[in-house]
């Protein structure tokens, strides 16, 4: 037997301890401390760690639990059948395990399946509730009970009356003299919404999901307030007397799943539509994926689906585990919840000078993507988090949200751990930081701090501003590293010979980067505006300041001399105002300003004398281009892009108003068709000598 080691024995102990206290504050408080993703992975990683040492297991180990104990305020009974957990998969590749480990049971016992019908499942939605046993005698609803520990549940037969949809009387004719049926009780999303918003109105506790207010509610005494509450049921299980026959055709005995949900719905239960058959696992892998987003749009909560094999016969044969069937499994969806160790921190100074604390993690697979850090934003953040050295951080990203530090699990800190802060000094530029509004902020105020201008020229380069392709992250790294660029300003100075000192710039890429700068001088004023970064002046707020004052001169000169001229304007307050004065009053800002003018970068309006320049100076200006063919240096969208900039049109066929077929390798039709229409046929070299033009 393998002995454990220290680390172990000591993990071990520990996630017993978090995890029966998690168990307590789920079934019997209904009050969770831990996120339920959270709780599955730290259980996963207490089954590793029993298996691997099996003399870790002690006599209250989480893992020889089915669940929580019934609390003491409902009547507690026993159930004739056991009310069993599902074993989860969280891949595919576990899915694949449990199926070879059917098929086997199934050869060994020697049931060969015949070829058609190899293993057939039938999958459904996990409707992410509480479980209920419903016993019907005679065809009336005599008892309904919670799972509890699936041994022993809570009998809630008043509060389950009060559920529509579940019936108090069987729709049958000559209904069985006993009839267990079972579902998952839940609560619909905006009901769950409902309920939160008037605790919140009440200070009560919010319920954290819709699955624990469905529980809080299941166990409510007075069934008034579950009445109120509106839960819903869909029926998923019967168990019916071994005996029983019917007398009706239409209702005979269910053979498979797929019957007893026809069965169920017939005796007038609710049951969810969305099951479906599949013949191998490739199918249930495409439902499980088509529900993944699909799921988002139900009215209720999902977090997977259930794969059980359809049969019966088949059912019996494989049979149960101590804790689940093992003819079924949860197969769930990437958590979008999970929790990891804290690696270290870093900090991020960005273009206004503001340092952000950066989380930096043990990788995890979150919402369907890898991530390992996440920033904590400010100070504040990270003073609320109270972050420790080495702490163990739950980490949350919805959607295409970017991930976020939700707390610290306290219990799972190591001892004599250092709380972790903000540095005194900054950490690209080693000078003093200052802490700003209320210490919420802390910012490096040396205007020759390196991330400052990096974080300036990245501001400058990106789409809303002057869009300047190919000036990204790694150049702009290297141009301020080398010294090459120490201001917005340099860029426009780059030729071939100073960029063929940066790492993996050859002549092609360099002559394209610099004809993308040059270019970028021909961006609308409002562009530039807010290129220059100045704090408050977004998008909305350039275009809103361009459209009154038509050039930066004017500009500076009303927020130095003429602030009122500013604060007239229709949605500009006071913060842009004060921000422009202490930007326009900096030596620094007015010597930029002097020299993007030099350089041929006009602050200023000259959308229409720019349009007339370009319809006499480009030869692409109004220009109607067709592509075919792979280029060498551009993608499609990259040469879309530069001729549309340029006042240029695209168009996907040639046509007798087509002025240019620029060709790359392997030409296809349109080829043809501009030689016979004579429209003019350019390469690639061709194409960039007339953008010089
Ligand atoms: P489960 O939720 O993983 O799955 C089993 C349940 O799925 C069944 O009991 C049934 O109620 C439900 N279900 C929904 N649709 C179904 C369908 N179509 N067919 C069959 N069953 C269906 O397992 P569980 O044992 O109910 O609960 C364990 C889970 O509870 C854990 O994985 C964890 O996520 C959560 N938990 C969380 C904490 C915490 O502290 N947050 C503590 C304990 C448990």
């Amino acid at each position: 037997m393998n002995l454990p080691s220290n680390n172990d024995s000591r993990r071990a102990l520990e996630l017993q301890k978090l995890l029966n206290q998690a168990n307590h504050s789920y079934y019997v408080l209904d009050s969770p401390i831990l996120e339920d993703a959270v709780y599955d992975k730290l259980y996963k990683e207490l089954i590793q760690l029993e298996k691997q040492c099996p003399s870790l297991i002690t006599a209250d180990s989480p893992s020889l639990r089915l669940g929580g104990k019934p609390a003491q305020r409902f009547k507690s009974i026993q159930h004739k059948i056991p009310l069993f957990s599902l074993d989860n998969a969280f891949s595919s590749e576990e899915l694949e395990t449990w199926y070879s480990r059917l098929e086997k049971t199934l050869n060994s016992a020697s049931k060969v399946l015949s070829k058609n019908n190899k293993l057939e499942m039938i999958c459904e939605l996990k409707i992410d509730g509480n479980a209920l046993a419903l016993s019907y005698v005679n065809g009336i609803l005599v008892r309904a009970a919670t799972r509890g520990d699936g041994e022993q549940g809570e009998e809630i037969t008043s509060n389950a009356q009060t559920i529509s949809s579940i019936p108090l009387s069987l729709q049958l004719q000559n209904p069985p003299a006993w009839l267990e049926v079972r579902g998952e009780a839940f609560i619909p999303n905006q009901t769950f919404e409902d309920i939160n918003e008037i605790r919140e109105q009440k200070n009560q506790a919010l319920f954290a999901n819709p699955r624990n207010a469905c529980a809080g509610t299941l166990r409510q005494l007075d069934p008034q307030i579950v009445a109120s509450r509106k839960l819903d049921f869909y029926a998923y299980s019967i168990h019916l007397p071994k005996d029983w026959e019917p007398e009706n055709k239409e209702l005979a005995r269910p053979i498979n799943q797929l019957s007893a949900l026809n069965w169920l719905k017939i005796a007038g239960f609710k049951v969810n539509k969305n099951a479906h058959i599949c013949k191998n696992l490739k199918e249930v892998k495409l439902f499980f994926e088509e529900w993944e987003t699909k799921r988002h749009d139900l009215p209720y909560a999902t977090d997977g689906v259930v794969v059980k094999i359809n049969n019966f016969n088949l059912q019996d044969t494989i049979g149960f585990t101590q804790k689940a069937p093992r003819w079924a499994i949860a197969m769930k969806y990437p958590a979008e919840e999970s929790s990891t160790k804290l690696i270290k921190l870093t900090y991020q100074v960005g273009r206004t000078g503001a340092v952000t604390p950066v989380a930096e993690f043990e990788s995890i697979f979150l919402a369907g993507t890898t991530v390992s850090r996440a920033t904590l934003h400010n100070a504040k953040r990270l003073n609320t988090l109270d972050l420790h050295e080495e702490d163990t951080i739950v980490v949350r990203k919805a959607g295409e949200i970017i991930p976020e530090v939700v707390r610290v699990i306290t219990e799972l800190r190591p001892q004599n751990s250092k709380n972790l802060s903000l540095p005194l000094n900054c950490p690209e530029c080693n000078k003093i930081l200052v802490k700003e509004n209320n210490e919420a902020i802390t910012k490096c105020v040396n205007n020759k701090c390196p991330a400052i201008l990096r974080g300036s020229l990245r501001h400058w380069a990106s789409k809303g501003s002057l869009d300047i392709d190919g000036l990204g992250e790694k150049i702009i790294k290297q141009l301020v590293e080398k010294g090459i660029v120490n201001s917005i300003s340099c860029l426009y100075r780059l030729d071939q010979m100073m960029l063929s000192q940066l790492d993996r710039m050859g002549n092609k890429s360099a002559e394209k980067l610099i004809s993308a700068i040059q270019r970028s001088k021909k961006k609308a004023w409002h562009r530039k505006l807010y290129g220059l970064g100045i704090l408050h002046i977004g998008e909305a707020n350039a275009k809103v300041l361009t459209k009154e004052f038509n050039n930066i001169k004017n500009l500076s000169e009303a927020s130095l001399n003429q602030p009122h001229l500013i604060s007239n304007i229709h949605g500009i307050g006071s913060e842009i105002v004060e921000s422009l004065q202490s930007w326009f009053s900096m030596e620094t800002n007015q010597k930029l300003i002097e020299e993007l003018n030099d350089i041929g970068v006009s602050l200023e309006d000259n959308e229409s004398k720019s349009s007339n320049d370009q319809s006499q100076n480009t030869s692409i200006y109004n220009k109607s281009f067709v592509i075919t063919g792979k280029m060498k240096s551009f993608t499609r969208n990259e040469l879309k892009t530069i001729i549309e900039n340029e006042g240029g049109k695209i168009n996907s066929n040639i046509s007798n108003n087509t002025n240019y077929l620029i060709t790359g390798e392997k030409v296809g039709s349109k080829f043809k068709k501009a030689q016979q229409l004579n429209v003019k046929i350019i390469n690639e070299q061709d194409f960039l000598e007339l953008l010089k033009q």
